[in-house]
């Protein structure tokens, strides 16, 4: 093994750089991975735009901390580890050992508070360890601490998930924005309401068709959707969009908010959606999403991971229709398996090979990075053997 590893360094908001940091030695219940490919998430690019505030008015608020390696969506092969790491560091019981293909949970949860006795499926840890690419400067620890790396290190606690061998790197790449739409489980609880959360054959409008989006299209479809409604202003996305399984694409920046409220209502005999999901990433177009639902419709707000600021809405509107507003910071840690599972078995059932449109060498993470924020892109990746 090398004993430089080359990695990509947010060192402050717009400006990356290629640093070297020495191999860390292998520590106790712990492993290195060496990264075969690693998303750019919504995430990354606010923290790249300098939009650091996360989890606001919870314990756990924090800033990105600079310099950092970011890259949270990993898949990854173990290098080294020792036994305890190899006993311990898979969620669904495995014993890992170096050449496993592996993804992984980036949050580190402490195991001992509230949330973490209470809801253990859900990271809302109040004393959060860290989350990988997100949450640990390359200043501290081990350093390597992202996926925008040629390695990473896995600390004791890290979850780790073996990838079935069926499902392909540019697949198994998108487990965790899959997972996020994990949502749509949450808005299927409510069903046992009559007619409340997600209904077999319900609307669904998704606003926004980047990688989030498409990720619930695809899971909405998966999941007994009706009438799937897409609105973004990229004609790309909204295309793609389309093959991966919506039925109408409205683009926000040639229809005016009356007009596709006006078409959801058609859609809908006049009622309105009875689920929609914000994941542009932007407070402004909640109140058209709210003013598509129908009565007791659900809103879903898995979109502003980061702090975006505010918008105003008439509180009566909310009440007038006895509307359901539910946020969605993270996603369950048992989500991994029966996604990629699901990934795997829905190979033939989506274009999955055009959900990462463009693949970077470590060295362009930067160029990534700025990919990831154009209109013609959807899921962009920085992989290794380039
Ligand atoms: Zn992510
Ligand atoms: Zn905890």
């Amino acid at each position: 093994m090398s004993k430089m590893v080359k990695a990509a360094v947010l060192v402050e908001p717009g400006r990356i750089e290629l640093q070297e940091f020495r191999m860390p030695e292998l520590g106790k219940g712990a492993a290195i991975a060496k990264m075969v490919m690693s998303g750019v998430c919504g995430t990354d690019k606010h923290s790249y735009k300098g939009e650091s505030v996360q989890n606001k008015g919870t314990k756990n608020e924090i800033r990105v901390p600079y310099p950092i390696i970011q890259g949270h969506e990993n898949v990854l092969i173990i290098a080294e580890i020792d036994r305890e790491g190899s006993l311990n560091l898979d969620y669904d019981g495995n014993i890992l050992k170096p050449g496993d293909r592996v993804t992984m949970c980036p949050d580190v949860v402490c195991g001992k508070c509230w949330y973490c006795k209470n809801i253990p499926t859900y990271p809302w840890c109040e004393k959060m360890q860290f989350t990988y690419g997100n949450m640990r400067s390359c200043n501290e620890g081990n350093h390597l601490y992202g996926g925008f790396s040629e390695y990473i290190y896995i600390e004791p606690g890290t979850r780790l998930y073996k990838i079935p061998d069926g499902l392909p790197d540019k697949v198994a790449v998108l487990t965790e924005v899959i997972c996020v739409a994990w949502t749509l489980d949450k808005a299927k609880e409510f069903n046992s309401f009559s007619l409340e959360g997600f209904n077999f054959n319900d609307t669904v409008v998704i606003q926004g068709v980047g990688p989030l989006g498409l990720a619930h299209v695809i899971k909405a479809r998966m999941m007994g959707a009706g009438k799937i409604i897409v609105t973004d202003i990229s004609d790309y996305r909204l295309k793609l969009a389309k093959e991966f399984g919506a039925d109408i694409a409205l683009n926000s920046k040639t229809t005016t908010e009356e007009e596709r409220i006006e078409l959801v209502m058609q859609e809908t005999n006049g009622r309105g959606a009875d689920l929609a999901v914000e994941c542009v990433g932007s407070p402004s177009i909640v109140p058209e999403g709210l003013r598509m639902l129908r009565k007791a419709g659900m809103y879903l707000e898995p979109g502003n991971f980061v702090d975006t600021g505010g918008v105003t809405l008439n509180i009566h509107e909310i009440c007038a229709k006895n509307l359901r507003i539910i946020g969605m910071c993270n996603h369950a840690h048992n989500a991994y398996l029966p996604c990629m599972e699901m990934m795997e078995r829905s190979l033939d059932w989506f274009p999955w090979d055009k959900f990462v449109s463009h693949s970077y060498p470590l060295a362009q993470t930067e160029e990534a990075i700025k990919k990831s924020m154009a209109e013609d892109s959807m899921k962009v990746v920085v992989a290794a053997n380039m």
